[in-house]
C-alpha cells in the first residue's frame, strides 16, 4: 500500500505504549473507535471555519462542510471522511506519530503510575485517533490541509512504525481508512453505522452521510443518507435533547468516558443574546487543580472560536465544562479583547447564576448526587466564599462540611438548626484529615457539652470561613483558636484552680521558653492533659503547611499551651512542682506533653528520637512498677 517514495518513520516510545494500553483496555468497547474518529473529524470542521474567519477563500471554494462513511465489504474496509482543516505533511507525523498535546502527555505520564486496566483514567484522556486499532490491523490517512496543493498518505499497522508518502486528494480535507480486523466485519453493516452514528455522534452540527448502495434488477443506485439532525445541540430546544444526546456531547468536547452529574441548558434574549450548555463533570479530571484550565468553549455565532475560555466563568466554577455560544461577540475575538468587554461580563453573570442555579436544584433533588459533587469539587467551589462577595449568600447555602454528629455531609442551615440552645457561635475545628480532626482533643469540652463541631481539612476552609465570619448571625469560631471561650460551670471555682496552678504554668513556660506564647489554663478539655492552642488569628497547621510548601518564609507561629486542670497528669505534676520544682523529671513531663500536643495537631518533633527515647523510659518505669507489685 505504501510505494518506493515512503518514508518510514518510528512511533515516539510512549505511542507504542499508548497504543498497548487502549487496545488491552478497550477491548470490550470496541465500537468506540467510531465515534472519536467522527468526533477528530468534526473538530476539523470546526477549525476549519473557525479558519475561515479570516481566511473566507477556503469556505468560498470549497463550502461543503461534512462527514462521509462508507464500507466497502469486498475489500474489508470502512472509511470515513471530512472536509475539514486537514493535516499537512509535518502535522500527519507530529499528531498521528507523537502524543503531541501537553495536557495529554503530562497525563500519559501521570497514567503509567497508575494499574494499567483503570478505564476512567484512559477515558479522561481521550484515546481518540489510536482506538481505530481496537478494530483495524491496518490504517491509511490521507489529508489535504486547507490552502494546501499536496495532499499525503500517513499509514501503518501499529506496530512501532508508520509510512509517510505523497498522495492524490483535490478534496479538503482527511479521509480515514481502516482495513477492519477479519473478527469486525460487523462494522461494514448499514444498521450498525446508522445505529452507533445516532446513538454516539448525534451531537455534530454538521452531516454525518452514510453512503447507502441499494440493487434493484441487477442495477446498483447509490444514496447519501444523512444520519444526524446536524445543528448544533445547543440550538435546539432543551425538551427535545434527550439525556444521551447531552452525555454524547459532553464526552465529545471533555475526552470524559463517564457521563456528567448535572447539566444546564440555557438561552438568554435579554440585552445579549446567548446560548450554551454546561456540565459538571461527575469525577474531578486530573489537571483540576491546575488553575489554567477551565473546560468552557466559546461559540461566535455557532463558529467555534477557542476552548479552555476561562474569561467566562469565575475561577471557583472551572471545574464545569460545557459550551457557550455568543451572538454579540465579533468573530473575530481574541482573549484580551474578552477580557475587557461588557459583553463577557452579562455572559459571565448570567452563567455563574444558571450554575448556581443548577446546583442548588442538585443539592435538593439529588443529595447523593450532590455528595459526589461535593466531594470532587467541593474544595473548589469554596474559594467563592472568600473571592466573589456578590454570590456569597447563595455560595453558603451551597457549602457541605462533616462533622462531629455523624459521617454526612451537613449544610450550615441544618447544622444551624441543630444547634443547642445555649451555644453561641458555630464551632468548627480544621486539621490534616477529617479522621485527626475528629479525634482532636480540641474538641473533648465541645463534645461534652453536647455542641457540634464541623469537622473540616481542607487548607482554603480557615480562608472561607474567617471571610464569610458568620452565618445567620452566629460566628465562626475555631476550637483549635484561643478566642474559643466555654464559659466554665463554676467561675469561683476556676479562678482557684488558675491561682492553684500558678507555680505549675510558670514552671511550664520556664521549660517551653520561646516555643510557647503563653501557658494556660484549659476550658476546652476533658480527657487530655494538654493541647496547644493558635492565638487569635493564627494559622491552622494544615494552612500553616500549605503556606511553607509553597514558598512562602514564615517562622512558626507561636501557640499557647494549655493544661487541663482536671487531668491526674496534671494534678501530679502540679504536686511534683510544689515539691521541688528543680526535679530532672519535671521538665522531662513538660517536654513529654508538649510534644504530645505537637503531634496531636499533626505537627512535626523537633527531636522524634528523643520523645520516642522519654516514652520508653516511662514505659520500663511502670512495666518494672508492675513487675514488682
Ligand atoms: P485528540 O483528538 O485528543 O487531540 P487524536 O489522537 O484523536 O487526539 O488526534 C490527534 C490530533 O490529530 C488531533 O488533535 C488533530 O490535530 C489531528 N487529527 C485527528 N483526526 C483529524 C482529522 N480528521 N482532521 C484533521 N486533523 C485530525
Amino acid at each position: 500500500m505504501s510505494t518506493e517514495n515512503a518514508e518510514t518513520h518510528r512511533f515516539e516510545a510512549d505511542v507504542n505504549e499508548l497504543l498497548r494500553l487502549v487496545i488491552n483496555s478497550l477491548y470490550s468497547h470496541k465500537e468506540i473507535f467510531l465515534r472519536e474518529l467522527v468526533s477528530n473529524s468534526f473538530d476539523a470542521l470546526e477549525k476549519l471555519r473557525f479558519r475561515a474567519v479570516s481566511e473566507p477563500d477556503l469556505l468560498a471554494k470549497e463550502p461543503t462542510l461534512e462527514i462521509r462513511i462508507q464500507a466497502d465489504k469486498e475489500k474489508g474496509t470502512l472509511t470515513l471522511e471530512d472536509t475539514g482543516v486537514g493535516m499537512t505533511h509535518d502535522e500527519l507525523a507530529k499528531n498521528l506519530g507523537t502524543i503531541a498535546h501537553s495536557g495529554s502527555r503530562a497525563f500519559f505520564d501521570k497514567l503509567k503510575d497508575v494499574d494499567r486496566k483503570d478505564m476512567t483514567l484512559i477515558g479522561q484522556f481521550g484515546v481518540g485517533f489510536y482506538s481505530a486499532y481496537l478494530v483495524a490491523d491496518h490504517v491509511e490517512v490521507t489529508s489535504l490541509a486547507a490552502g494546501e496543493h499536496q495532499a499525503h498518505r500517513w499509514s501503518s499497522d501499529a506496530k512501532e512504525t508508520y509510512a509517510l508518502e505523497p498522495a492524490r486528494r483535490v478534496e479538503r480535507g482527511t479521509s480515514v481508512t481502516l482495513h477492519l480486523k477479519s473478527d469486525q466485519k460487523q462494522f461494514l453493516e448499514d444498521w450498525t453505522l446508522r445505529d452507533l452514528v445516532t446513538r454516539y455522534s448525534d451531537y455534530v452540527s454538521h452531516p454525518i452521510k452514510l453512503r447507502v448502495e441499494t440493487k434493484k434488477d441487477n442495477e446498483t443506485t447509490v444514496t447519501w443518507e444523512t444520519l444526524n439532525r446536524a445543528t448544533a445541540l445547543w440550538q435546539r430546544t432543551p425538551g427535545e435533547v434527550t439525556k444521551e444526546q447531552y452525555e454524547e456531547f459532553y464526552k465529545h468536547i471533555t475526552h470524559d468516558f463517564e457521563a456528567p452529574i448535572a447539566t444546564a441548558h440555557f438561552r438568554f434574549e435579554g440585552t445579549q443574546l446567548f446560548s450554551g450548555i454546561l456540565f459538571v463533570p461527575r469525577n474531578p479530571p486530573f489537571d483540576l487543580m491546575m488553575q489554567s484550565k477551565r473546560g468552557v468553549r466559546l461559540y461566535v455565532k455557532r463558529v467555534f472560536i477557542m476552548e479552555d475560555c476561562d474569561e467566562l466563568l469565575p475561577p471557583w466554577l472551572r471545574f464545569v465544562r460545557g459550551v457557550i455560544d455568543s451572538d454579540d461577540l465579533p468573530l473575530n475575538v481574541s482573549r484580551e479583547l474578552l477580557q475587557d468587554s461588557a459583553v463577557t461580563r452579562i455572559i459571565k453573570k448570567q452563567v455563574t447564576k444558571k450554575t448556581l442555579e443548577r446546583l442548588e436544584q442538585l443539592a435538593t433533588e439529588s443529595t447523593d448526587d450532590y455528595a459526589v459533587f461535593w466531594e470532587a469539587f467541593g474544595a473548589i467551589l469554596k474559594e467563592g466564599l472568600a473571592l466573589d462577595f456578590e454570590h456569597r449568600e447563595r455560595l453558603t447555602s451551597l457549602v457541605r462540611f462533616r462533622s462531629t454528629l455523624d459521617d454526612k455531609l451537613t449544610s450550615l442551615a441544618d447544622y444551624r438548626k441543630r444547634m443547642k440552645e445555649d451555644q453561641k457561635a458555630i464551632y468548627y475545628a480544621l486539621g490534616d484529615s477529617i479522621r485527626m480532626v475528629s479525634d482532636s482533643p480540641h474538641l473533648e469540652a465541645l463534645r461534652k457539652r453536647g455542641y457540634e463541631v464541623l469537622l473540616m481539612s481542607d487548607p482554603v476552609d480557615e480562608w472561607a470561613v474567617d471571610t464569610v465570619r458568620e452565618y445567620d448571625k452566629m460566628p465562626f469560631v475555631s476550637a483549635m483558636r484561643s478566642d474559643l471561650k466555654i464559659e466554665p460551670e463554676d467561675q469561683a471555682q476556676r479562678e482557684a484552680t488558675t491561682a492553684q496552678l500558678k507555680p505549675l504554668c510558670d514552671k511550664v513556660q520556664q521549660v517551653l521558653g520561646e516555643r510557647v506564647q503563653e501557658v494556660r489554663i484549659s476550658d476546652r478539655l476533658t480527657d487530655s492533659p494538654c493541647c496547644l492552642v493558635l492565638a487569635e488569628r493564627g494559622h491552622h497547621a494544615p494552612v500553616e503547611k500549605l503556606l511553607r510548601a509553597s514558598g512562602r518564609e514564615m517562622a512558626p507561629s507561636k501557640r499557647i499551651f494549655e493544661v487541663n486542670a482536671t487531668h491526674a497528669i496534671v494534678d501530679s505534676l502540679r504536686a511534683l512542682v510544689e515539691r521541688n520544682a528543680d526535679l530532672p523529671m519535671v521538665s522531662e513531663w513538660i517536654e513529654t506533653l508538649y510534644d504530645q500536643a505537637v503531634l496531636s495537631e499533626g505537627g512535626k518533633l523537633e527531636d522524634p528520637a528523643r520523645f520516642a527515647k522519654r516514652i520508653t523510659a516511662l514505659l520500663q518505669e511502670v512495666a518494672g512498677r508492675q513487675a514488682k507489685s
